[in-house]
């Protein structure tokens, strides 16, 4: 077998991959992709991330959403699946959506994709109401986000809501406005946290 970043082959197995499933990248790559666990408050309630937006995690990334590298799906949460099963247990899992433009692009749907291993029950119930992509939007624009969501499902107990990156957290701060009413209890995870400064 060989690593799915680097194509080294992958001769010598971790010790989580005795008990978990096989790793598809190789220990170096895995070495790379060290869990830096993070709480960032986000006015009103928190996020908790798990990696940081550094050259690596961002690589891997950018091959799997921007080059379409769909094979990568899983190794985002190649040990963190069980944590986010067990500490989250009972709740549902709200993927933000992508626009219709980049599913039309990439040809699938990259959160669900990474997530879909996880032993939650999902819910697909947030839409955009209007179909605005970031990249290379400034701050005012990124703000748009915070009110861009609505919520279209029905009342349940717990949801937790999942993203890839957060950078100015606007598009969180909707996905949670939307939801809150709809659930006792909301928790919001991002994979990476993206340190930018800002200039509020
Ligand atoms: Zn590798």
């Amino acid at each position: 077998m060989r690593c799915l970043f680097c194509d080294r082959p992958i001769e010598s197995y971790s010790l989580a991959s005795l008990f978990l499933k096989t790793d598809e990248l190789c220990p170096k790559c895995r070495r790379r992709l060290s869990l830096k666990r993070k709480k960032i408050p986000l006015g009103g309630f928190e996020v908790k991330t798990f990696f940081s937006y550094d050259g690596f995690f961002r690589d891997l990334l950018l091959q799997y959403k921007e080059c379409h590298d769909e094979a990568l799906k899983d190794v985002f949460l190649y040990g963190l699946k069980e944590y986010l099963e067990l500490r989250y247990h009972g709740y549902h899992l709200l993927c933000i959506p992508s626009t219709g433009k980049k599913l039309e692009e990439r040809g699938f749907d990259h959160l669900k994709e990474m997530f879909r291993l996880v032993q939650l029950k999902k819910i697909c119930c947030l839409k955009m109401k209007e179909e605005i992509t970031q990249e290379g939007k400034d701050l005012r624009e990124r703000r748009k986000m915070e009110t861009n969501y609505a919520y279209i499902g029905p009342d349940v107990d717990k949801i937790l809501i999942a993203d890839d990156v957060m950078t100015t957290g606007s598009t969180l701060k909707g996905a949670f406005s939307a939801v809150k009413c709809h659930a006792k209890m909301v928790k919001v995870i991002s994979l990476a946290y993206k340190n930018i400064t800002l200039h509020l």
